[in-house]
């Protein structure tokens, strides 16, 4: 069994409309976050998938 190491992956969801998003790193997954709280003010969260 080979140990390289998988790319990480961020899923980012809404809980206020359907928009849900995979990320390939932590960085885009904070932008656009940021970037739909600040557009239209709902609730979204950002976690790592393993
Ligand atoms: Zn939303």
């Amino acid at each position: 069994m080979e140990s390289t190491s998988r790319p990480r992956v961020y899923h980012a969801v809404c809980r206020d409309c359907p928009l849900e998003r995979v990320l390939e790193s932590a960085e885009e997954a904070d932008s656009l976050v940021s970037r739909h709280v600040g557009r239209t003010a709902h609730s979204m969260v950002a976690g790592r998938v393993d």
